[in-house]
């Protein structure tokens, strides 16, 4: 794993998203899940070698970050906003969030097939929020404080974690680092806002939930593109164009690559990202 500080470690190398931990003087605390079986296994070994893990704490509800849930179960609660309670692994989501994770295996995580469990023993516990919360949440473990910082934007219940003695952030998805954005159940609005908030604070490590660590400069990179693509949708909605032709006519395909394991979603995050924001800034236009 990488070390980012005295303290913090994450892993931008695999497929999923950046899943990390913190060491404080009373074990450790990891922020989000792996979702290769193989790597959750093993960074929970990781984690637990330098103390037994306090909490897990899920920045948001996709697949990438909390399947890996499941590879945790006895350790230290999950902590997450009750949005990401409320939609965690429903089957219901587009595309199916067990099923994401178990058609990773061939390509991503062979080993993992022995330890990947069918559906039915999966729901029985995947390891959901033990502890819950609807606004911002001060975690303090031994000697390090974690906020927990409610902002949405992404997803409901999108969530960063400023660790200030590491002088950290974790973004969660709120931060795509030098990678594709998938913004597709997102509020772009509620994410600029958060991008804002995240800049008042002093920390010089930035952990994103997606490519390298960065630093804080990269938060108004993130949210330049953000603008950019709001802006491409909004001239195609005032030239008449139709959803079909916004898709046909607008990508950001060249701008930056998939993060890692992805790349064969590339047109899929286009089409998605210009249908989510056609539907949102024609909503009103509708008789
Ligand atoms: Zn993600």
């Amino acid at each position: 794993m990488q070390q980012v500080t005295a303290n913090v470690y994450t892993d931008t190398t695999q497929r999923g998203c950046n899943p990390s931990f913190v060491v404080t003087s009373d074990g450790t605390v990891v922020i989000d899940t792996p979702q290769l079986p193989t790597r959750a296994v093993e960074l929970r070994r990781e984690a637990e070698s330098r103390g037994p893990i306090r909490y897990v704490i899920n920045t948001e509800h996709h697949v990438d970050h909390i399947f890996g849930n499941y590879y945790f179960r006895g350790a230290g609660p999950v902590v997450a906003h009750v949005e990401v309670a409320r939609n965690f692994m429903l089957p219901s989501q587009n595309p199916s969030p067990y099923w994401y994770a178990k058609e990773a295996l061939p390509t991503d995580d062979p080993e993992g097939e022995a330890i990947f469990p069918d559906e039915e023993t999966y729901y029985r516990d995947p390891n959901r929020p033990a502890i819950t919360f609807t606004e911002d949440l001060t975690l303090q473990v031994g000697d390090r404080t974690f906020e927990l910082m409610y902002t949405g934007g992404h997803t409901a219940g999108q969530i960063a974690v400023h660790v200030p003695q590491e002088r950290a952030l974790f973004t969660g998805d709120t931060v795509f680092s030098e990678c594709q954005t998938w913004l597709y159940v997102s509020n772009v609005d509620q994410w600029i806002a958060a991008l804002d908030r995240l800049s008042g604070l002093d920390v010089d490590h930035v952990i994103p939930g997606h490519g390298p660590v960065t630093n804080k400069a990269y938060l108004a990179v993130q949210k330049a593109f953000l603008m950019e693509w709001v802006t491409a949708v909004a001239r195609g909605v005032a030239r008449g164009w139709s959803k079909d032709e916004c898709i046909a006519r607008i990508s950001f395909a060249d701008r930056f690559p998939v993060d890692v394991g992805q790349g064969h979603m590339m047109e899929h995050i286009q089409r998605q990202n210009v249908s989510a924001l056609y539907d949102k800034l024609t909503a009103g236009l509708r008789p």
